[in-house]
Order: structure tokens, then C-alpha cells, then sequence
């Protein structure tokens, strides 16, 4: 396994290369069932299309991650296997919670050394066999280089065939590759394969280049940073090709930045990108539940 804090949490970090160094809110945290319920209107709907529910830090209080989920509009969430053991958790996480919790499996670009083009692809393939929903998070991390570029590519490569052999969409992290990014999609995207740029933060190239592919644009916590200069891209996403996503435990949205992440706090990015599209939570959440269950097909 990659260092797990290092991988997206990075952009958390006060002075962090992406410059997002706002620092925490004083605001004292409040669980959104509680302002749901004072305000008396029914929670967004949602479905946090990217969480590492299986991630260590949920270990103690698993069940009630999401159970606040839940109580803050959650639909479901797509747990995300980071590499072929972590599937394998996230694989158990969504046995216990049928219906609320899926699971995908790939292997991250931080660990794309290691992968091993026989083992891995065949522990993949027999995942989207097993009923994972989606091949990933795979893709490509210029930022941090962790595994050399050329290896990161080809582990890429290896996993969106496994998408397109096993007619399944692919998680897609990318940092500072567009080009590579904007090139591989692409080819993807005429070879029929679906997917989605999980927590967007790149450029309204990118952003072009894979609505072009057919592909979705899933927002994370990010947004809701002081420094996020994206709305461009988040008004110009069509509405059905839109996705929200904790990332959790990383990258935890304001008024939480600092803390650990969990699903419930998709409520908190749902209601931001609303507020920047002019558009009602509830109608936004609605679409961005169906759009979920149409790109991973979820039941
Ligand atoms: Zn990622
Ligand atoms: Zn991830």
C-alpha cells in the first residue's frame, strides 16, 4: 500500500502545492441530522460516488459512519478498492450493508509499480466478476510520482482494458497528467469505456476532453475551500454527468476541513455546488443519485 496520507489528503495541507491553505473554521461541527431536523426539511439526497470505507480509520465506528450517511440524505456509497487487498475490504464492507454500500477494485497509481500484470489484473477481473461495480481508483499522479510514470501508464492501460473486456466503468484518479489523462480517456472513451474523473480538480481542458468521453465529473470537499477556483467547471458540467464524493477519510469539506471525512459530509459539497449552479439541493441531489445508479448501475 502507498502511504494512504499522502495520496489525496495532500491537498488539504496548509500550504500545500495546489495553494488551497485555508485553514480549519472555528465553527464548532454540527451532524447534519441535527440541522436537518431543526430546519425540518427533508435531507438532499445523495450517493458518495468515492469513499475508502475500508480505510482504517473507519475501523471503530464503521456502523455509525453510516448511519449518519443515512441521516444526512445518503443513498449509497461506492466504497473504493485502492488496491487488490484493500478490494477485498471494501468487498466485506458492501456485504454487510447490501443495497446501501458497492465496491469497486483496481490499483492505485501510487502502488503502479508493483502491479503485477498477471496476478492483479486477474484478481480484477475475478472482482467485477465478483460483483464489484467499477475498476478502480487506477489512473495517473504526476504530483507525487510515487511509482515511475511510464509503469503508471501501463498499469492505466492494463486496467481500463480490464473495463472494457469486463463491460464495466473505471475510477479514474488523475494529478498534474493531463495530457497523458486527456490522451488515454480518449482512446477510452472510443473503445465504449465509462467512467469518472473522481474528485475533479484539473482543467476545463480536461473537463472537456472527458465529457467528450462520455464520462462524469465527480466533486469532492475540495470545493467548498476558500481557494477552489473551479466553478467555471462546475457550472459548464451538464447536470447528468455530475457526481458527488466524500473521498473520505481524506479532504473533508468546510465547516469539517482538517477532520476526518466521512459520507455524511457529501451534504456539505452537494449543497455548494448547488449554491454555484442556481440550483435546488433537493431537484441537484436527485439527479446526482441517478446519474450514480446509471454509471455503476447500481441495484
Ligand atoms: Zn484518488
Ligand atoms: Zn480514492
Amino acid at each position: 500500500m502507498a502511504p494512504r496520507d499522502g495520496r489525496d489528503a495532500a491537498l488539504a495541507r496548509p500550504g500545500s502545492p495546489a495553494g488551497l491553505s485555508e485553514s480549519v473554521t472555528s465553527q464548532e461541527p454540527r451532524p447534519e441530522s441535527a440541522r436537518a431536523g431543526a430546519s425540518a426539511v427533508p435531507a438532499a439526497p445523495w450517493i458518495d460516488s468515492h469513499a475508502h470505507l475500508a480505510d482504517a480509520a473507519f475501523a471503530d465506528d464503521r456502523a455509525a459512519v453510516l448511519e449518519r450517511a443515512r441521516a444526512a440524505g445518503g443513498q449509497g456509497i461506492v466504497c473504493i478498492g485502492a488496491s487488490v487487498a484493500d478490494a477485498a475490504l471494501a468487498r466485506a464492507v458492501a456485504a454487510a450493508h447490501p443495497g446501501f454500500v458497492w465496491w469497486t477494485a483496481g490499483v492505485h497509481p501510487h502502488d503502479a509499480a508493483g502491479f503485477d500484470a498477471i496476478g492483479d489484473a486477474e484478481a480484477i477481473t475475478q472482482a467485477m466478476q465478483d460483483g464489484a461495480v467499477a475498476v478502480g481508483e487506477c489512473g495517473l499522479d504526476y504530483h507525487y510520482d510515487h511509482s515511475p510514470r511510464a509503469l503508471q501508464r501501463r498499469a492505466f492501460a492494463a486496467q481500463l482494458a480490464i473495463a472494457a473486456q469486463q463491460r464495466r466503468p473505471v475510477v479514474v484518479h488523475t494529478r498534474e497528467a493531463e495530457d497523458d489523462t486527456i490522451a488515454m480517456l480518449r482512446e477510452a472513451g472510443s473503445a465504449g469505456i465509462r467512467g469518472v474523473l473522481h474528485c475533479f480538480t484539473g482543467s476545463p481542458a480536461l473537463a472537456e476532453a472527458g465529457l467528450d468521453a462520455g464520462w462524469y465529473l465527480s466533486i469532492a470537499g475540495i470545493a467548498t475551500f476558500r481557494k477552489w477556483e473551479r466553478d467555471d467547471v462546475l457550472r459548464s458540467v451538464p447536470a447528468d454527468r455530475l457526481l458527488v464524493e466524500s473521498d473520505s477519510p481524506y479532504l473533508a469539506p468546510v465547516p469539517y476541513r482538517g477532520k476526518r471525512n466521512e459520507p455524511a459530509w457529501c451534504a456539505y459539497t452537494l449543497r455548494r455546488l448547488a449554491e454555484v449552479r442556481g440550483s435546488d439541493p433537493q431537484t441537484l441531489g436527485a439527479q446526482l443519485v441517478a446519474n450514480a445508479r446509471q454509471l455503476f448501475v447500481l441495484s
